[in-house]
């Protein structure tokens, strides 16, 4: 029987279950933002599931997932399709589980929190604000991104300043997850052991909810600080990044002349030429942020209190992380990017001397971040002049070259993308080796038919 054959029985046999067979809708929930690479849009073109569900929740979940084991349909595992690297699109066709059903908020208290998989970032931040506390990472996709797709194929956002990316030791606290079998078992994972299924892309089994730690909810204020000179705003950034421990920040970033240019909207902030500095601070650390701005020559252009946020509905987050590729998108579609982390010792020289060697066809985008060891650094989303594949590997190349660490953008593949690279064995130390053998039978307890997301695994791929 043809995949296409068994979905249209499942349906047939569940015919309570919100299905989407129409050609459109299947073709707009088999996509997510993996257009963004030039690569990646041509290698998944046309790449489709046979059929999608939404389940109102885990009674449902579980009728989809068991007729799925039974008939050996491949499941795709589908938040809000805002990944970059296809990570929900379905190569072997099948079924895409749409999550978006499974949206409810459980509670907020001391620190911590729990929800469905498939809620919104934005409608988990606004339940949870009430209550005194808000997410610790904010991609800047938080409208419309789940719960599940953050941890199941995201990095962290605003907010990882302080906290460092969701992958840090006390970040995620625990993960109720179902296995794909016929008779599909449900287990809360905790700590350390639900961390075995983050950023895996929904490879190695389905998260119902998560049990998050939380920050308190505090009074952010958004300024814009622009810059003549770039090794200033450098300087500005390093010393409030890791040289000023009482200004409690959620975001800092760094746009390099000319990426202003493509913010279209704020363009009345943004003097042509210089650099611009987007933070987010608290209020009471506001005045303390404005004495190291004027030290270092920056100008605030924009300021705007949690109320104006609120009001206006524009938050300078979404001009952050890949919203800044999506800003200079917007203006000029022959734009891509690439993925960076510079390394915390070297980090100002390796940022001048890509400026130098590679501005404007490499537009350099800095986000300042903690890493899950607790060090200083800048990683980079660097906007990019696209030409060929060949000269975007040259790029990348010359990157390395200055020391910099890439994680591949433009690859369907979890372990080419770099989060994974600890899955190449032979290059493992004895820790990485334990974990990568962790996640290996993790990907056989929860799904030990390969099921779920085929052909997105290289190594672990049965
Ligand atoms: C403009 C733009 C800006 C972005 N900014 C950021 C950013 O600031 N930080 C960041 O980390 N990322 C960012 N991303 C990437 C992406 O938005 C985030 O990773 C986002 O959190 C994904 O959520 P989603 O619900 O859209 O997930 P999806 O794209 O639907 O899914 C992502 C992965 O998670 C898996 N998955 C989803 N739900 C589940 C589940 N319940 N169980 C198991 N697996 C599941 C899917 O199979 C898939 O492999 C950005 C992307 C774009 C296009």
């Amino acid at each position: 029987m043809t995949h296409a054959a068994a979905c249209a029985a499942i349906a047939a046999e569940l015919p309570a279950l919100a299905w989407t067979t129409e050609e459109a809708q299947l073709a707009r929930l088999s996509q997510d933002f993996s257009w963004f690479s030039p690569v990646l849009k041509r290698q998944l073109e046309g790449k489709r599931a046979d059929i999608a569900v939404r389940p109102a929740g885990e009674d449902e979940v579980r009728a989809v997932v068991a007729a799925c084991a039974k008939r050996h349909v491949p499941i795709t595992v589908r938040g809000s399709g805002t990944g970059n690297y296809g990570q929900i699109v379905p190569l072997q066709g099948g079924l895409v589980l749409d999550m978006s059903g499974c949206n409810a908020f459980r509670w907020a208290r001391d620190g911590a929190g729990r929800a469905q998989a498939g809620i919104r970032l934005g409608d988990f931040d606004k339940a949870a604000q009430p209550l005194g506390w808000e997410l610790r990472w904010l991609p800047s996709t938080f409208r419309a991104a789940s719960l599940g797709g953050l941890f199941g194929g995201g990095f962290g956002g605003a907010g990882s300043i302080t906290y460092g990316p969701i992958a840090a030791a006390g970040n995620i606290l625990g993960a109720r997850v179902m296995s794909v079998e016929p008779e599909p078992q449900v287990t809360e994972l905790r700590g350390a052991e639900a961390l075995l299924v983050h950023h895996k892309w929904g490879t190695n089994g389905i998260v119902l909810e998560l049990e998050i730690a939380l920050a308190p909810a505090l009074p952010w204020v958004e300024m814009i600080v622009t810059f003549e000179h770039l090794p200033d705003a450098i300087d500005c950034c390093m010393t409030l990044h890791g040289g000023t421990p009482g200004i409690v920040k959620k975001e800092l970033a760094l746009m390099c002349a000319p990426i202003p240019e493509y913010f279209v909207t704020l363009a009345e902030h943004l003097p042509k030429g210089r650099h611009a500095v987007l933070m987010i601070v608290t209020e009471s650390s506001e005045a303390a942020a404005r004495d190291l701005v004027a030290a270092h020559g920056g100008e605030v252009s924009y300021r705007k209190d949690r109320a104006e946020v609120k009001r206006l509905n524009r938050t300078l987050v979404e001009y952050c992380w890949n919203h800044t590729t999506l800003q200079a998108l917007k203006v000029d579609k022959s734009l891509t990017y690439l993925q960076a982390r510079f390394d915390p010792l070297r980090q100002k020289d390796q940022v001048l001397a890509l400026h130098r060697k590679l501005s404007p066809e490499v537009m350099l985008h800095l986000e300042y971040i903690r890493l899950t060891d607790g060090r200083y650094t800048c990683s980079s989303l660097p906007v990019v002049r696209f030409t060929t594949e060949e000269r975007l590997a040259q790029l990348a190349a010359a990157f390395e070259a200055e020391g910099v660490t890439i994680n591949n953008a433009h690859t369907h593949l979890l372990e080419d993308g770099g989060k994974l690279r600890d899955m190449d064995r032979s290059a493992l130390g004895a820790a990485q080796r334990m974990a990568a053998e962790a996640a290996t039978a993790m990907k056989q307890r929860f799904d030990p038919l390969g099921l779920l997301n085929p052909g997105k695994l290289r190594s672990l791929a049965r």
